[in-house]
C-alpha cells in the first residue's frame, strides 16, 4: 500500500496545475496513520477538479481510502512479529527464512528454521541456545550470557579458554570475551590466509599489515621511508550495531615516487585506515592459536 500511495503521490505532482513548489513528500519508510490520512487528503486535492486526472489514479486512491485503516493495523501487527528480523515463517512465526547447509535442490533455497547453537566441554554438552538470527556471529554473546545464567556467575568465572570457529569472529565478540576474562581461540577471518605459502610474498611489503607502526608517536612509514601521520579518526557502526574506531594516516608527498605504481592506485598520496583495537586482538590470538596449546 505504501508503494501505491507513493506512486500516486508522484503522479498527483506530475500532473498539478499549482505553479508554486511542489509540497514537501512524505517519508514513504516509516508511515503512520496520521501522514497517510494527510498524504491522502494532499493527494485528493490535487487530482479534484484535475481534468488530467486518470480514472484509475482515482479509482486507486479510493481504493487507499477504504483499506488504510485496516491494512496498516495488519502491518503494526507483522512488524511486531519481524521485530528485528528480515523475514518469518507464516505457519511458525518464530522460525526465521534461513539458508541451510542442507541444500538438496542445491539453489540456496532459504528456509524456515532456527539457528541452534552448542557448546560443549570435555566433549559433554553444556549449554544450547536456539536463535532467530542466521549469523553466527551474533549468537556467542547471548549464548555465553546463557551459560552464565544457567550455571552462576562463580562457574562461569571458573571458565578459562574458548575455542570457536572464524564465524563468532568480530570486534565485539573478541571485546566481549576479553571482559569476560576468557582467553579466546577464535580464528579471525584472515588466519589461515596470512600463514599460506603465497601470503608473504604478495602482500610484502606494500600492505598496510606490512608497514613500520611507531606506537610511541602514532605514526606508520611507507616503503619509502616517508612518515604516514594520523590525519584523523572516524567510527563506523556495524550490521550489530557495534561501533569501531577508526584511525586515518596518509603521506604528504607520493608524486614522483619510484614506487608509486606497485603501492597504491588511487589519486593524491597514499592514505591508511587502521583499526587499532581490532589488530591488537588479532596479534594476540595469531600468538594464542601459534602456540603449543593453540596448534
Ligand atoms: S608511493 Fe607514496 S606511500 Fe608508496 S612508497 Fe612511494 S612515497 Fe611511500
Amino acid at each position: 500500500m505504501l508503494t501505491q500511495l507513493e506512486d500516486l503521490w508522484n503522479y498527483a505532482q506530475s500532473i498539478s496545475n499549482d505553479d508554486g513548489p511542489n509540497p514537501e513528500p512524505p517519508e514513504f519508510k516509516e508511515i503512520n496513520r496520521e501522514t497517510i490520512q494527510k498524504t491522502v487528503e494532499q493527494i485528493d486535492a490535487k487530482l479534484a477538479g484535475n481534468e488530467k486526472a486518470s480514472s484509475k489514479s482515482k479509482a486507486k486512491l479510493h481504493y487507499i481510502k477504504q483499506n488504510f485503516e485496516k491494512n496498516l493495523e495488519k502491518y503494526q501487527e507483522q512488524e511486531a512479529i519481524l521485530g528485528e528480523r528480515k523475514s518469518y515463517s507464516k505457519t511458525d512465526t518464530d522460525a526465521t527464512f534461513m539458508r541451510m547447509k542442507e541444500d538438496h535442490m542445491q539453489n540456496g533455497q532459504l528456509k524456515p528454521g532456527y539457528n541452534a547453537q552448542i557448546s560443549t566441554e570435555n566433549q559433554i554438552i553444556v549449554n544450547y541456545t536456539l536463535h532467530q538470527n542466521p549469523t553466527d556471529t551474533k549468537t556467542l554473546k547471548p549464548h555465553l550470557e546463557n551459560l552464565k545464567e544457567t550455571y552462576g556467575e562463580e562457574v562461569f568465572q571458573e571458565m578459562e579458554d574458548i575455542t570457536a570457529d572464524a564465524g563468532y569472529r568480530s570486534e565485539e565478540n573478541y571485546d566481549y570475551l576479553q571482559e569476560q576474562g576468557l582467553t579466546p581461540y577464535v580464528k579471525y577471518n584472515t588466519f589461515d590466509k596470512e600463514r599460506g605459502k603465497n601470503y608473504q610474498k604478495k602482500h610484502k611489503p606494500f600492505s598496510k599489515e606490512n608497514l613500520h607502526y611507531n606506537q610511541e608517536e602514532d605514526y606508520y612509514v611507507c616503503p619509502m621511508g616517508q612518515k604516514m601521520h594520523k590525519t584523523h579518526q572516524s567510527r563506523r557502526t556495524t550490521e550489530a550495531g557495534y561501533i569501531q574506531h577508526l584511525s586515518h594516516y596518509g603521506t604528504t608527498n607520493c608524486e614522483g615516487c619510484p614506487l608509486r605504481g606497485q603501492c597504491f592506485k588511487a589519486q593524491g598520496n597514499r592514505t591508511i585506515e587502521r583499526n587499532h583495537n581490532l589488530e591488537r586482538h588479532k596479534e594476540k590470538i595469531r600468538e594464542l592459536l601459534t602456540s603449543e596449546t593453540g596448534l
